[in-house]
């Protein structure tokens, strides 16, 4: 069954005020995203690296697990959210988060990083464990529980510990799966037009199980991230792209430089 196609996608410079049209590796250079047109407003996503981008939203710029250097962040608005789904340094930089935090800042984590966040950002910081909610601005943020479920596995990401974030723009939903294999929790997810799930090993799962799950919660549009691994762990996204059905968009896009 074909699922209706509710949201256009445009590729575009404009949120950062470029407008000159540009060669495609300069608007590469300059962090072009793409825009997705909500019943809420524009959002553009901005990759950065591995599991790190930033989102331009009508509730103000988010930064997710930012990590890297301070500078691939400067070309964008200070971040009005910070979401952190885990402790895990691909994940977590909290000498980059003093470098990227402003005075009007919020931040939400899971606990473990609550727990180890230097005071000057605690203060900032709101504590969310799986299951719980919040609203930011307009934006209803839920965690949905990131974990292993393949017993070599569980040592990275135990269950109960660490987040994935589904946040709410009007009607519009965004995942964003953190660290995680294909959950039940994952599974049962209902109405998401834009997600964010990882594949790579061993930390978190191949490109079957991770297909077999978008298949199954059915967004509009996914990014496969986070998908360089260890020891021939790393994925290939054309690879997972070719598993997923009619049912969803893949975006390809330029994680890793
Ligand atoms: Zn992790
Ligand atoms: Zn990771």
């Amino acid at each position: 069954m074909t699922q209706t196609r509710r949201h256009f996608i445009t590729t575009s410079t404009a949120a950062l005020g470029i407008t000159t049209l540009l060669p495609f590796a300069a608007r590469a250079a300059s962090h072009s995203g793409d825009t997705f047109k909500t019943s809420a407003g524009d959002i553009t996503i901005h990759p950065i690296s591995h599991a790190s981008f930033v989102m331009e939203t009508p509730a103000g710029t988010i930064y997710c697990d930012p990590v890297g250097s301070v500078e691939a962040y400067a070309k964008f608005p200070r971040a009005d959210l910070v979401l952190i789904t885990h402790h895990h340094g691909d994940h977590y930089k909290p000498d980059i988060l003093a470098g990227l935090v402003g005075d009007n800042t919020k931040m939400i984590t899971n606990p473990t990083v609550f727990d180890k966040l230097p005071a000057n950002l605690k203060s900032k910081a709101r504590k969310m464990a799986n299951g719980e909610n919040a609203i930011f601005k307009s934006v209803g943020i839920d965690t949905i529980p990131a974990y292993n479920t393949t017993e070599s596995r569980k040592k990275f990401h135990p269950e109960g510990r660490d987040n994935g974030y589904v946040l709410g723009f009007g009607d519009f939903r965004i995942y964003i799966s953190g660290d995680t294999e294909d959950t039940a929790e994952m599974r049962a997810l209902t109405n998401i037009d834009l997600a964010f799930v990882c594949m790579n090993l061993p930390f978190t799962m191949d490109v079957a199980a991770a297909a077999s799950a978008v298949a199954e919660f059915k967004p509009e549009f996914v990014y496969p991230y986070h998908y360089r691994g260890r020891d021939g762990g790393t994925q290939d996204p054309a690879e997972f792209a070719k598993l997923i059905g009619d049912n969803t968009t893949v975006k390809i896009a330029p994680w890793y430089g």
